[in-house]
């Protein structure tokens, strides 16, 4: 059984993932995989919102980036596409933004609770100590009810990101997951297998086991990601990945191709 696509991996345009499209490239190659997507992080409206993304006027270049790539490895599928943070106001640049390139498919990820906090940044890790843990865990997950809903993403990212540090809240959080699958399931969105979370405090994927059977329960469809920030980490602990989707029922994964959604056997 061949691997699953890696559709989520970055470029050093986001100034914090190093190597060159062609690098994550050859070595999708190497290991394996059949197809690849890239999705690096959105633009904001404004390009001063923080450090850790391209800015509005480099979507060309990371077009080309990815072109590039295409064009050096023919015999392997590459998708264009975008890692779209969601904040709650910001529909119409998503909008605007999907106009701008023909993309693939948009992954659509909260990392931000609040304009000022994104919950995964390491340098702002001394804000989950002012708060308690399942306040910010539910403002996490309304945002990503949102963001199902919004019909504006075709895969959401990485959908239990506040677990990377390991912080964790004591209540249930299945009511949560809950209201979040069924918004996936009602819009037709994916999720997505993160192995990154293998490689943060959390020491496992996101999602986690009981989210994802949720998910298979409510027929929400999933797609696989590295979330490489690095050649090396490309299609990294998809066998894993794969283990947890099938033990958990699924037996399918879909794939993109301007916006539009394949079923693939897993
Ligand atoms: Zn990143
Ligand atoms: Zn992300």
């Amino acid at each position: 059984m061949s691997l699953p696509a890696d559709l989520h991996m970055h470029t050093p345009l986001c100034r914090h993932a190093v190597g060159e499209p062609v690098d994550y490239a050859r070595r999708a190659v190497e290991i394996g995989l059949q197809e690849i997507g890239f999705s690096d992080h959105s633009p904001m409206p404004r390009d001063d919102f923080d450090d850790w993304r391209m800015r509005a006027d480099q979507l060309d270049e990371y077009a080309a980036k990815v072109r590039l790539a295409q064009e050096t490895f023919p015999q392997l599928p590459i998708r264009l596409a975008l890692e779209v943070d969601y904040l709650p106001g910001h529909e119409d640049w998503i909008r605007r933004l999907a106009t701008r390139q023909p993309w693939d498919y948009f992954i659509g990820s909260v990392h931000y609770v609040s304009d000022s906090w994104d919950i995964d940044n390491p340098a702002k890790i001394s804000e989950w100590k002012k708060r308690d843990a399942f306040e910010v865990w539910k403002n996490y997950f309304d945002r990503l009810t949102l963001a199902a809903e919004s019909t504006l993403f075709d895969i959401i990212g990485h959908c239990d990101l506040p677990k990377k540090f390991g912080i964790r809240p004591t209540q249930d959080c299945t009511p949560l997951y809950e209201k979040f699958l069924a918004a996936a399931a009602k819009s037709g969105c994916a999720i997505e297998l993160n192995t990154a979370g293998l490689r943060k405090d959390c020491r496992e994927i996101y999602p986690s086991r009981n989210l994802l059977e949720l998910a298979c329960r409510k027929q929400v469809p999933i797609t696989f990601g590295s979330d490489a920030h690095a050649p090396k980490e490309v299609g990294m602990n998809f066998t894993e990945a794969v283990a947890l989707a099938r033990s958990v029922g699924y037996t399918e994964t879909v794939r993109f191709e301007q916006r539009q959604r394949r079923v693939v056997g897993i």
